[in-house]
């Protein structure tokens, strides 16, 4: 990928201008009437149909104007996400409407419909997903983060609410507070022979669901230690080769960072010791099972809903996990198939 001139410059603009707008309160309470707002009614967001592919959903931005009349108070309760990048500089927030039995009378209004979001991180292009991540994390870290955890005093929000500030003399490196992103590491782990793939199972997944193993990072580990540890906890096997593939932002519960690796079993470390606390099931599958697994899910995302089958299926394509997947098969040789 590489981008022009002008496009670059852009980008260099907007980053400068949202980062103007995060620090200077004075800036931030300027824009509001020329913002546009995604709406969420309690923790689903606002989306209609995209503009580009039909069939496909968009998040729904609406103007200040017709906001308004759901959201009261904009200026104390909406979260700063970004940068619109082809109005060049209308700045995008986001807003919990005041009254949640609206929902369905804005989703008529607009056309579009307040979405769980789940299914919305699952069916939106990537860089929508990051967006309402963004606003899910705000909204609630807004919501919940009252009290400094030095002195116990109320916190204060800054205009944007990307922000919260100790309202007493506080130890001045802890006054200021911004949300945390908890990193989770998710691991796809092959055999020396690059043949088989560990998958695992929670109780609480969709029928016949399999994923890569994953787990939180712990204090004072590197990502590395902590894909080694994870899989030998809850897998009984040792992995080497660690390696970084890309990483998603997760929301749900709160603000987690997935960074997607590879790793590979070491030689006479492939016979499984499963933690059944953690997980329900975890197996080698061949090449040929996932391939399969992953048409599957392409074919029919409802799936998740409702396998009717034990057949294999493994998270839809808006999910690292199954990027991590599809790679591996990819770079495999269809012959052998
Ligand atoms: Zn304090």
């Amino acid at each position: 990928m590489s981008w022009s001139l002008s496009r670059m410059s852009r980008y260099v603009f907007q980053s400068k201008y949202l980062q103007q707008l995060k620090e200077n309160d004075e800036l931030c309470a300027d824009v509001f009437e020329k913002s546009c707002y995604l709406m969420f009614a309690k923790d689903r967001p606002l989306l209609g149909a995209s503009s580009n592919v039909a069939s496909e959903s968009a998040v729904l931005w609406t103007p200040f104007s017709e906001t308004i009349p759901y959201c009261q108070d904009l200026k104390n309760t909406s979260v700063l996400l970004t940068i619109d990048e082809s109005t060049e500089d209308t700045p995008l927030f986001a807003c919990r409407i005041d009254d949640p039995s609206k929902a369905d009378e804005i989703g008529d209004k607009f056309n579009a419909n307040f979405t769980d979001m789940r299914m919305a991180i699952f069916t939106l292009p990537e860089e929508q997903c990051n967006i309402i991540s963004r606003a899910f994390t705000l909204l609630n870290w807004n919501q919940k983060t009252n009290f400094c955890s030095n002195c116990a005093s109320p916190l204060r929000r800054n205009v944007s609410g990307t922000l919260r500030a100790c309202t007493k003399p506080c130890d001045p490196r802890k006054a200021n507070i911004y949300p945390p992103t908890f990193p989770v590491a998710i691991t796809r782990v092959t055999d020396q022979k690059d043949e088989k793939v560990l998958l695992v199972r929670q109780p609480q997944y969709p029928r016949g669901m399999y994923t890569c193993i994953s787990g939180f990072m712990e204090a004072g580990e590197t990502l590395e230690d902590s894909v080694r540890r994870e899989i030998a906890e809850e897998a009984g096997i040792v992995i080497e080769n660690v390696k970084y593939f890309q990483s998603q932002s997760w929301p749900l519960p709160q603000n987690s960072l997935m960074l997607g690796c590879t790793a590979v079993a070491m030689p006479g470390s492939e016979k499984l010791d499963i933690d059944k606390h953690e997980l329900e099931m975890a197996r080698w599958f061949s090449k040929a099972e996932v391939k399969a697994a992953l048409e599957r899910i392409k074919e029919n995302p409802g799936l998740l809903i409702r396998n009717s089958t034990e057949n294999l299926i493994v998270p839809p394509s808006g999910a690292v996990a199954h990027q991590l997947l599809q790679n591996w098969i990819s770079n495999y040789s269809p012959s052998h198939l």
